[in-house]
């Protein structure tokens, strides 16, 4: 019988990370200062540690993997490239479909994958305390796992209106041992405005990376951690990508196209660039690489390329991005890792110059999409993860149409055990598609940062 895992044994993780900048036909900009000249590397070690830094800036094409990295990787790694047979026979597909499941790590999702090396790093470098900010939680989850791996203390700023609304989230973060503050908090003076312009504010991501950021740039002990967008993020998560393709050897398969929901990018980066590698070098010409995202926050398919802010109260350097302009406040969907105004300027890059594709997709069928994998194959995913299974199905259909026996990849960022009130919504015909704002972001973009 054939097997519809396909498992790596731990020997077999990855020694390297891929660094696709190696490889870009472009070097990518540098991020700009308010004065619209780059960013001396000095001003970002208030809150980074060198060493990561070192790998933000770097065009190394393998970048070794620490030990200690790999051992707490060993936790949960390699995650199984599974053949989803089932779907593909509801779908009655000649297509093959195979996904990656990053939902079998501690915190559920492909996000401990560059948490860990993190906390690592911060730790090699003496630093005792991180700061972050959380939306939905995923990150934060995943940054109080890897601060107790290596003995960091974590504080996590959870926007406001998601503390009191995912309790679980948080618990989960208390219980490895990190503290979470309801953002606006009162101990930063970003929070003291927040809150003295609005007592009742329910937060947003953007304020809360500014309280996470103004801590840890205030503080000696204490760095900062950002879970997706940076160069260095996407690096730590190629190890998705470079695991698959040993394990499309041992299959003997190989993908003709690879989707990946696209918030930041960090987990489109990470499945992607190490394919990418194989066209750069010219091998794979016709793979099709494809970053989905949500029709309601479509930086890629709509955005601006343009320097812009990476946080909504522009505290953070310009970076050159898609996006919709960074007080763009993207409508309340379900995928709460996909409401993000711009994305990573590597994954921006390679869509301006056409190596890879990005398409855009609506709530409802992200979710009808979600139940149809969850009844085929078992496996709950998160509402991110939903987004690039639509795409998977909605190829798997034209397949059907024209005959092709494509094999298909997708990467199952996550798992939804934390998001049932989000299907529940689904399940009881209450979720809505939201219109494309495209008044909004035109208002957005109207205020896009003037640069050169
Ligand atoms: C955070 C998150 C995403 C989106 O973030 P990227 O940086 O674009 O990968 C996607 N899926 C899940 C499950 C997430 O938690």
């Amino acid at each position: 019988m054939e097997s519809l895992r396909i498992v790596l044994d731990a020997s077999e993780i990855p020694t390297h990370w891929y660094n696709v900048v190696a490889d870009m036909p472009n070097a990518p900009l540098p991020p700009l200062g308010p004065d619209g000249q780059p960013v001396a590397v000095e001003q970002m070690a208030a809150i980074f540690p060198m060493n990561i830094l070192e790998q933000e800036m770097s065009a190394e094409r393998w970048i070794p993997i620490p030990q200690e990295v790999r051992e707490i990787y060993r936790l949960w790694r390699p995650s199984p490239l599974c053949r989803a047979r089932r779907l593909e026979e509801a779908l009655g597909t000649p297509a093959r479909i195979y996904y990656k499941n990053e939902g079998v790590s501690p915190a559920g999702s492909h996000k401990p994958n560059s948490a860990v090396p993190q906390a690592f790093y911060n730790r090699q470098a003496g630093v005792r305390r991180l700061t972050t900010e959380t939306g939905a939680g995923q990150w934060g989850s995943s940054i109080a796992f890897a601060g107790q791996m290596f003995g960091i203390d974590v504080r996590v700023y959870m926007v406001k209106v998601s503390y009191d609304q995912k309790p679980f989230r948080r618990s989960m973060m208390q219980t490895w041992g990190a503290e979470v503050l309801a953002s606006p908090s009162a101990i930063t003076q970003t929070g003291r405005d927040a809150l003295a312009r609005d007592p009742h504010s329910n937060g947003s991501l953007g304020l809360a990376i500014s309280e996470a950021v103004e801590e840890a740039a205030g503080r000696a002990d204490t760095n900062y951690a950002l879970g997706s967008v940076l160069n260095h993020v996407l690096l730590h998560q190629t190890i998705i990508g470079l695991e698959a393709k040993k394990q499309f050897e041992k299959a003997g398969d190989w993908p003709d196209m690879i989707f990946g929901p696209c918030g930041g990018g960090s987990s489109f980066g990470g499945i992607a660039f190490p394919f990418l590698a194989d066209k750069a070098a010219g091998n794979s010409p016709n793979l099709r690489l494809v970053a989905v995202e949500p029709t309601s926050c479509p930086s890629l398919t709509k955005g601006a390329y343009a320097y812009d802010f990476g946080d909504s109260s522009g505290f953070t350097p310009l970076m050159k991005m898609y996006t919709l302009g960074h007080d763009f406040m993207p409508p309340g969907i379900h995928a709460g890792g996909l409401r993000y105004h711009g994305a990573s300027q590597l994954v921006s890059q390679l869509y301006h110059e056409g190596l890879i594709e990005a398409l855009a997709v609506p709530q409802l069928g992200t979710f009808e999409a979600g139940v149809m994998f969850a009844r085929a194959e078992g496996i709950i995913p998160a509402p991110e993860s939903n987004h690039a299974i639509r795409a998977t199905i909605d190829e798997a259909l034209r397949c059907k149409e024209s005959g092709e026996a494509k094999t298909l990849f997708f990467n199952l960022t996550g798992h939804g055990h934390f998001d049932m009130a989000s299907y529940d919504r689904y399940l009881a015909g209450q979720l809505e598609n939201y219109e494309y704002p495209a008044e909004a972001i035109a208002a957005s973009l109207a205020h896009l940062p003037q640069v050169g």
